[in-house]
């Protein structure tokens, strides 16, 4: 290995480049050899640290990243794997980390990951198991593991991160799920793709005023009519191509040759401004023929470096459209407003009425408690825990919360709202990526939870407990039980906590 990304990229004095690479569906054939090539000339440009390469893009099935990238680093180049917990529950990713770490791919991009696509038969289960938080905070505890069997080094783990959202509450939700990504162990984090420098500023500046220093990492992607429409069409989640940018393109690839060199030009202009802003190095996507266009993205960047503020206008066209965090006053008049009067009663009265009950019943510092757990003992010993169960908490949970009887009850930390029945991923420790104007990127016609939490708890002055504290994977042994009897007896994820 001539370039060990993890020390390339934890070096400050560097500026990194990594490629995404997409494998196909296919085990072998032309895909496949393209994507060894483009890897085999980026090493012998030796101006690339790493190739990234996904997992089960858009959740359909394609050749795995493990084995794609295990041939590419056994021929000298490192490599980041995509990690997401769509496709196997905790059992099978601990079991793929570790025969990861066996093969000494470590550099590991930990994802929830897009919603189930279509495999065999039709759409696959989703299982979500994990959402990325738990998987890095896994990953983490796995290296106590590597070390004292002598493993040097462990796995360097690393997040995505959305600072393309529009709405004040997807904002900061994407900011407080970060916040958590930090916490639990991740080490570099990667931008999702967006075009408002702006935004890239903003996530800067956030990170700045919190005095965290993770290696940040931006999404470069090399645009062609076919991406950016597709982009512009929410149909790549957490990517954003606005109307104006796409307007360009189309206009600049009515003859391809120049279109190419628009977009070759416009990623250039775009990594020189992310080095300027302090970025710590760009992933390049959208690579699928020939490394050729990467190397011209690179020699024009070591061109136009020194300029780079010049460019800053031209990548402001995507800003003003929505929410800033430092900035509220260039909020677009027009971005989706906070709540009507209609939402307020059926948002917070259910909140208020939910939020009381637990304070009364559900909290271990109420007086009450060792009556509560007495009770819950006795109910437990009796075998009459169903009774509560049946003629209590299933009619008030499933009416207020469509609850699922999971067991292991995590309303308290989404604002009173239920991560089984209302996410379709089951984030337990802030939103995913994916969605758009507030609402959820798998059934778009639905508000995002966490939107609706960070709501809810605006509405009581409580915004800043969005998604606090690190909340544990939800414990399966508990499916179909009583979660008010497990939250008693003290068997449910809180104990743990
Ligand atoms: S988190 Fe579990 S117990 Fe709580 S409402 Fe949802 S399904 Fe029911």
């Amino acid at each position: 290995m001539l370039r060990i990304f993890s020390e390339e990229l934890m070096n400050p004095k560097n500026f990194v480049v990594t490629l995404e690479l997409v494998p196909g569906r296919e085990s072998r054939g032309r895909d496949t050899d393209t994507l060894k090539g483009i890897a085999r000339d980026a090493f012998a440009d030796g101006r690339v640290s790493a190739v990234s390469i996904t997992d089960n893009p858009g959740g359909n099935p394609s050749l795995s990243p493990d084995v794609l990238g295990y041939e590419i680093f056994k021929t000298g180049l490192d490599v980041i794997v995509h990690f997401t917990c769509r496709d196997l529950n905790r059992v099978g990713m601990e079991s793929r980390a570790l025969q990861l770490a066996r093969m000494g791919m470590k550099n590991i991009l930990a994802l929830t990951g897009d919603y189930s696509g279509k495999g065999f038969g039709g759409q696959g289960k989703p299982v979500f198991d994990f959402d990325s938080v738990i998987l890095t905070a896994m990953l983490q505890q796995l290296n106590h593991r590597l070390y004292s069997q002598g493993d040097p080094d462990g796995f360097f783990t690393g997040s995505a991160m959305s600072p393309f959202k529009n709405t004040e509450a997807e904002t900061h939700a994407q900011y407080r799920k970060l916040d958590k990504k930090l916490m639990a162990g991740s080490s570099f984090i990667i931008t999702q793709l967006g075009y408002d420098v702006e935004k890239f500023r903003e996530l800067m500046t956030y990170l700045d005023s919190k005095r965290e220093d993770p290696a940040v990492m931006a999404s470069v992607y090399v645009l062609n009519p076919g991406a950016a429409r597709i982009m512009n069409q929410c149909r790549v989640p957490g990517a954003y191509v606005g109307d104006g940018l796409l307007n360009r393109i189309l206009k600049e690839w009515k003859n391809p040759g120049e279109g190419r060199k628009h977009s070759i030009e416009r990623a250039a202009k775009l990594g020189v401004i992310l080095k300027g802003l302090g970025y710590r190095g760009i992933h390049i996507g959208g690579i699928h023929k020939n490394f050729e266009t990467v190397g011209s993205i690179l020699d024009r960047m070591d061109e136009i470096e020194d300029s780079w503020e010049d460019y800053l206008e031209e990548f402001r066209t995507e800003s003003g459209r929505g929410f800033y965090l430092f900035n509220p006053q260039v909020a677009d008049p027009g971005a989706p407003a906070g709540p009507g009067i209609r939402e307020r009663i059926t948002e917070h009265l259910p909140h208020a009425f939910l939020r009381t009950s637990h304070n009364l019943f559900f909290e271990k510092k109420n007086k009450l408690a060792p009556v509560y757990k007495k009770a819950a003992k006795i109910m437990d010993r009796t075998g009459k825990g169903w009774v509560v169960k049946r003629l209590l908490e299933d009619p008030i949970k499933k009416t207020l919360l469509s609850c699922q009887s999971c067991g292991d009850c995590a309303i308290q930390h989404i604002a009173f709202l239920c991560p089984e029945s209302g996410c379709p991923k089951h984030t337990r420790n802030g939103a995913c990526g994916g969605s758009r104007d507030g609402w959820c990127e798998v059934n778009p016609d639905k508000k995002c939870i966490w939107v609706r939490a960070y709501k809810r708890l605006d509405h009581c002055g409580l915004a800043q407990n969005l998604a606090k504290d690190f909340v544990p994977p939800r414990m399966w042994e508990l499916n179909k039980t009583s979660s008010w009897i497990n939250f008693h007896l003290g068997r449910d994820h809180q104990k743990k906590k």
